[in-house]
């Protein structure tokens, strides 16, 4: 798995929480924008509405009768002028200002005039607040529109969010979760198949990049424990000095071959082969040369095998080849030329093993003609090792020969 390589997207959720933040802010502003608007209208509206107070306290005064105090008339006047600069109404306050000279020494009509001229701020003043308060109105309603209209467009990518999640995210998921339940209710025979089956069903389907990104990681994860197995599958069959196979793989394919040649009528042989004095060689140049020499002679007995033979090593200084559908004759027809390339091969030290150089005693059984099951066949070939050495060392000895000459007299 190469994922330290691949480029990291932003996820989905990560967008989604942005562009949330990003609404958020906006619902902020709008709202914000809103109440300061809102609050400057207020402001407007409570002018207006003090003017229109005070005209028409001013009006009502005024209205009384001849006996009305002037002077109060002119302080309110004064103070309705004000209102009206602070309701910012130049035109009332322009005009009443100007009607302000002739409340002096006033004739009846000028107080009536006076009194028109209030009539009519009365009348602008009331329409002037009534508008300030139509914009109050207004922008509270389009205030809650703007906001009802963010929250729908909120709702609809939402609501479209949730439909492609559920369509190219959980049912996939969903899918891929069966799979796996599958998968570990009953281990398949290869777990490379198992991915690939994934990868097939989730391909007709339409789904997320997540889920993607996730088949793929489970895809190398299998083929990842494939060639794990493999290596196990590996460790478990050969032997680690020599790489050849260990015991039980010998063990297990001589059963297998025992029982494959009764079915055939066929012949299975097996070869032993020791090394000699190969003890006195390790104590002279130590086990560190001795495992050099062991390595060294499964290659040569590996490369002398065919392609249909087992080379194993038994264990030891000694190793052990199964010959599937051949006879004794073959069997030591090989391992004759074995025991000559091995004795003709140049090992280090050699020069001070008795015969002056490294050689190896080699003892051959068939089946069926010389046991009846596998470690009969084991023993046999054992025992014909063992006369092989006896005899000399450096040759090989087949069970029949040294079973015949005991059975002659
Ligand atoms: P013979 O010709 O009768 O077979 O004599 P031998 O000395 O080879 O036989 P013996 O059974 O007396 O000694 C076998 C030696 O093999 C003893 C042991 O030190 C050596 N040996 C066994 N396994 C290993 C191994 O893995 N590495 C090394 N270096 N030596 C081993
Ligand atoms: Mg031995
Ligand atoms: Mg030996």
């Amino acid at each position: 798995m190469n994922s330290t390589t691949e480029t990291i997207k932003p996820s989905r959720l990560q967008r989604i929480t942005l562009a949330g933040t990003a609404f958020l802010l906006v619902v902020g502003a709008v709202t914000g924008g809103f109440v300061l608007h809102r609050n400057a209208l207020v402001e407007t509206l409570r002018h207006k509405q003090a003017l229109y107070a005070d005209l028409a306290a001013l009006r009502g005064k005024a209205g009384a009768g001849s006996d009305a105090d002037s002077t109060v008339i002119e302080f309110m006047l004064d103070k309705v002028i004000e209102s009206a600069v602070e309701a910012e109404e130049p035109g009332i306050a322009g005009s009443l200002a100007q009607k302000r000279n002739i409340l002096k020494n006033a004739s009846t009509s000028d107080r009536e005039i006076f009194l028109l001229a209030l009539d009519r701020a009365v009348q602008k003043s009331d329409s002037e607040f009534r508008s300030a308060l139509d914009d109050c109105t207004r922008a509270s309603n389009q205030f809650v529109t703007v906001i009802s209209l963010l929250f729908l467009i909120l709702f609809l990518i939402v609501r479209k969010e949730i439909h492609r999640n559920y369509i190219m995210t959980l049912i996939p998921l969903e899918r891929l979760s069966q799979k796996i339940s599958t998968m570990n209710r009953s281990i398949p025979e290869s777990v490379r198949d198992t991915a690939e089956a994934i990868r097939n069903d989730l391909a007709i389907a339409p789904h997320s990049s997540e889920i993607s990104r996730l088949t793929g990681t489970l895809a190398d994860f299998c083929a990842e424990i494939e060639a794990k197995n493999k290596k196990l599958d590996e460790l478990f069959i050969r032997d680690e000095k020599t790489n050849l196979y260990n015991y039980r793989h010998f063990k297990e394919h001589l059963i297998m071959e025992i029982e494959r040649s009764k079915r055939a009528d066929d012949q299975v042989s097996i070869a032993m082969i020791d090394l000699d004095h190969f003890k006195r060689y390790n104590d002279e140049h130590g086990h560190i040369a001795g495992d050099r020499v062991l390595e060294q002679l499964a290659g040569i007995i590996a490369e002398q095998c065919r392609s249909s033979d087992m080379p194993s090593r038994f264990g030891g200084e000694e190793f052990a080849v199964l010959f599937p559908q051949t006879g004794t004759e073959t069997a030591m027809r090989i391992s004759e030329r074995l025991r000559q390339v091995i004795c003709a091969e140049p090992f280090s030290h050699e020069k001070h093993q008795p015969e002056g150089r490294l050689t190896v005693s080699i003892g051959i059984a068939s089946f069926p003609a010389d046991a009846k099951d596998w470690y009969t066949l084991i023993n046999n070939a054992d025992r014909a090792l063992y006369h092989a050495k006896s005899s000399g060392r450096n040759r090989v000895c087949s069970f029949s020969s040294i079973s015949s000459k005991e059975e002659t007299p």
